[in-house]
């Protein structure tokens, strides 16, 4: 992280009567920073853009861009440009106008304005369609339109909440990579909500994953998938297990709910009687017959309960010896053994993530 971060968000909190929706948060955006914003409903992501955009007033903290503390600035005045969760097309504008209505606001003469409404709508292939109606279009047009009309300000932060939230899923991972083409060639730092984890990991250089208001963890896709800190992130990551382990005296962990010990990865050394939670991605289970069970640390007898066909993989339910069932993902092609036969289940040591909380 350079020394001077685009943005930091510095202890902001923000009430709506009895809700806390943003409860002490921090948080930093580098220069040209790709930054997903992921949390389930309610978890405050639209309130810290709109704080941030300067549609509301954070009733404690500070938010600072390059710096300067935007306190008290209107959001023209804010060198951050927004797309929202609705597209928000003036349906009653053409293309064009949309796209040039903040410059006109600005000023900015009429020559340059053309200039740079048809360099925006070039950038994400809308060329020719200046004098169409936003009703003229698809879904996946207004929403590049709403994407060059924030953009056409070049601002130094794009704050986008639920860009891609209304497309279907093709059309959603191909604007999803046109946007992070987009992000790179204007070089701007761009915030991005969404509640999906797939989306988030994918498109952003680092993921800040949001509960109750709380910044719970801000990392890179790689780092936040491979170690999550938390239940919470493990969980809403991925559908990790979460196996409540208690260690015992030579650092090795017993799990009563899944009837199995837990051999932890070099490093990790809980002292003796210490709680230890510990998450186990499904894609790092192998599914084995019953007659080839493995013995020893990181195994666990089991009955398939349920088998569900993906497409590219397969998800099986295991309900283990001590009663918990663990989810388990297997890479498509073979067909598993079907539900009601006696399985076993064979982890890494490096499978297991001592969580810290
Ligand atoms: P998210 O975008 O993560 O779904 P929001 O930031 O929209 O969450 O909302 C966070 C919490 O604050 C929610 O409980 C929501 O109901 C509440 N909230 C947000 N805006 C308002 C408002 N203008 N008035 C009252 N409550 C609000
Ligand atoms: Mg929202």
């Amino acid at each position: 992280m350079p020394a001077e971060p685009l943005l930091r968000v510095e202890g902001v909190a923000k009430r709506f009567g009895p809700v806390a929706a943003l409860d002490g948060l921090d948080l930093d955006v580098a220069p040209g920073e790709f930054l997903a914003l992921l949390g389930g409903s309610g978890s405050g992501k639209s309130t810290l853009l709109r704080l941030v955009a300067g549609f509301e007033t954070p009733d404690a903290g500070r938010i600072l861009l390059r710096g300067e503390d935007l306190a008290g600035k209107p959001p023209q005045a804010r060198d951050v440009g927004m797309v929202f969760q609705s597209y928000a097309l003036f349906p009653h504008l053409s293309v064009f106008d949309n796209v040039a209505y903040g410059l006109r606001r600005e000023g900015v003469a009429r020559g340059e304005i053309a200039r740079r409404v048809a360099e925006a709508l070039a950038m994400v292939g809308l060329e020719g369609m200046e004098r169409r109606m936003p009703h003229q279009l698809s879904g996946g047009q207004r929403q590049r339109v709403a994407l060059v009309r924030s953009l056409a300000k070049r601002p130094s932060l794009l704050l986008l909440d639920e860009p891609l939230g209304a497309l279907d899923a093709g059309l959603r991972e191909r604007t999803g990579f046109e946007l992070r083409a987009l992000q790179r060639r204007t070089g701007a730092g761009f915030v991005m909500v969404t509640h999906d984890q797939a989306e988030a990991l994918s498109l952003a250089d680092r993921v800040a994953v949001l509960e109750g208001g709380r910044l719970v963890q801000c990392d890179a896709p790689r780092a936040l998938y491979d170690r999550p800190a938390t239940r919470f992130v493990a969980e809403f990551l991925g559908g990790a297990n979460l196996l409540e382990g208690r260690a015992g005296a030579d650092g090795a962990v017993e799990c009563p709910a899944v009837g199995c010990t837990l051999r932890l990865p070099p490093g990790a050394a809980p002292p003796a009687g210490a709680a230890v939670p510990v998450a186990v991605r499904p894609e790092r289970i192998r599914l084995l017959p019953a007659t080839d069970a493995p013995q020893g640390a990181n195994t666990a007898a089991g009955t398939l309960r349920e088998l569900a066909y993906r497409g590219e993989a397969w998800v099986a339910l295991v309900a283990t010896a001590g009663g918990q069932v663990l989810r388990v993902v297997l890479p498509g092609g073979a067909a598993p053994p079907p539900p009601g036969d006696g399985v076993a289940l064979a982890w890494d040591d490096d499978a297991n993530v001592v969580l810290k909380g």
